[in-house]
């Protein structure tokens, strides 16, 4: 599996940053933000490190469709509101015009009850 040891998501995945785990399998893994911007703020990323949305092939697909099908159950863990009148924001930032900070891929899930959402 392919891990970058400068990386904080790597470190974040061996355990070496600690971090308030959401859920975790054999390839992903989930994890609270340490900056929230809402009620519910947590990032799910691939154990292995990919760098980016562009860095994305088709060798990844299956990963990340599993990646989004366990949003829903894991926004509903985590606090989120059932749909429609509750619901979620889901973020990827991508290089540095998209906001990426750090560069190991990551979805931002964001919701809880408003006010929080600016635009
Ligand atoms: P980006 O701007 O790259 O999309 O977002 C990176 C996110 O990672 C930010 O929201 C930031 O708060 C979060 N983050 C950065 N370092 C750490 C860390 O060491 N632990 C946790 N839990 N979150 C972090
Ligand atoms: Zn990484």
């Amino acid at each position: 599996m392919s891990h970058d040891p400068d990386c904080i998501f790597c470190k974040i995945v061996e355990g070496k940053i600690p971090s308030r785990k959401v859920y975790e399998d054999d390839d992903i893994y989930a994890f609270h933000d340490i900056h929230p911007w809402a009620p519910v703020h947590f990032l799910l990323i691939p154990k292995q490190h990919v760098e980016s949305m562009t860095h994305v092939d088709g060798s990844h697909a299956a990963m990340l469709g599993r990646m989004m099908s366990l949003v829903p159950q894991l926004a509903a863990q985590e606090g989120c509101r059932p749909y429609p009148e509750g619901g979620f924001r889901l973020v990827c930032n991508t290089g540095d015009d998209g906001g990426q900070e750090v560069k190991h891929l990551h979805f931002h899930v964001i919701g809880g009850p408003r006010p929080w959402l600016k635009g």
